[in-house]
């Protein structure tokens, strides 16, 4: 008989979301409070040049954007992930090798000293991107680089350094894709929202944004984990032996599966036999 394995997220969830939200911003208090109200986890990619000087701009709307002070920064995002989004925020297709490499290897630090923890993510400012700023991010130690670019599906490419969210908070396809990802199947299904709070007010969508939290909170499938979380784990699944009789970890990651019917968790490198 084939063996029969699905796999899963932790604690034996079949689905995982998060929200990925750039720059930095006032309106990430309150998006931050939401978040924490529904237990959701977020990724905060922040440019340390901006917030040092608590740069602010007009919006189009006439909203005043502004940055969070690094004060402000340290208090709110604890149990979320911070993730580095350059340091000044410049348009990368006039960078030189190596005014890139400075734009992520200072902020990166910065960013370190600032909240005492490793920085391993990165996102990219603006859309440009190139086969040289991805070695870059690549040389400044970062385990993954999300780009721009929507991916509008729930399966993540094994792809770390050009890493897709699933879907900008403004396109029109949103509530569509939060019904469809309540109902996938899919192996490792992963939703990935990304966006910049300032949005919510200038485009008055609070409420359906906690909306959408709720849905996704009250859902039991779904897993709530980091970018990074994410991506250890999906990298650690990717290695993972499966045989006709057998499930070997390979990694330093607990993975969860559903073998037969019944949830396994396997402790890094051991392996499960039928
Ligand atoms: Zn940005």
């Amino acid at each position: 008989m084939k063996f029969n394995v699905k796999k899963l997220y932790p604690m034996g969830k079949t689905k995982a979301f998060n929200v990925t939200y750039d720059d930095g911003v006032l309106q990430d208090i309150r998006f931050v409070e939401m978040l924490n109200k529904y237990s959701l986890k977020g990724t905060f990619n922040l440019n340390f040049g901006l917030m040092e000087n608590e740069f602010e701009w007009i919006h189009e709307k006439g909203y005043v954007i502004k940055r969070l002070s690094k004060e402000h920064a340290l208090a709110l995002y604890n149990g979320h992930e911070i993730a580095s989004h350059t340091l000044t925020h410049p348009y990368m297709q006039d960078k030189t090798e190596n005014e890139i490499l400075y734009e992520m290897k200072e902020d990166k630090k910065k960013l370190e000293t600032l909240f005492g923890s490793e920085i391993k993510g990165f996102a990219l400012p603006f859309d440009y991107y190139s086969d040289l700023i991805e070695a870059c991010a690549k040389k400044s130690g970062f385990v993954y680089a999300r780009i721009s670019e929507e991916s509008m599906s729930f399966k993540p490419k094994a792809d770390y350094h050009r890493w897709r969210a699933t879907v900008f908070h403004l396109n029109p396809e949103l509530d569509n894709l939060v019904e469809k990802f309540l109902a996938t199947k899919e192996e490792l299904a992963a939703f990935q929202i990304v966006g910049h709070s300032y949005d919510l007010d200038t485009e008055n969508m609070w409420d359906k944004m906690e909306n959408i939290f709720d849905k996704i909170a009250s859902n039991e499938d779904i897993l709530p984990m980091t970018t990074i979380e994410m991506v250890h784990y999906l990298k650690a699944m990717n290695e993972v032996e499966i045989t006709d009789s057998e499930i070997i970890n390979n990694s330093d990651e607990e993975l969860w599966f559903l073998v037969e019917g019944n949830i396994v968790c396997l402790e890094p490198k051991t392996s499960f036999r039928r």
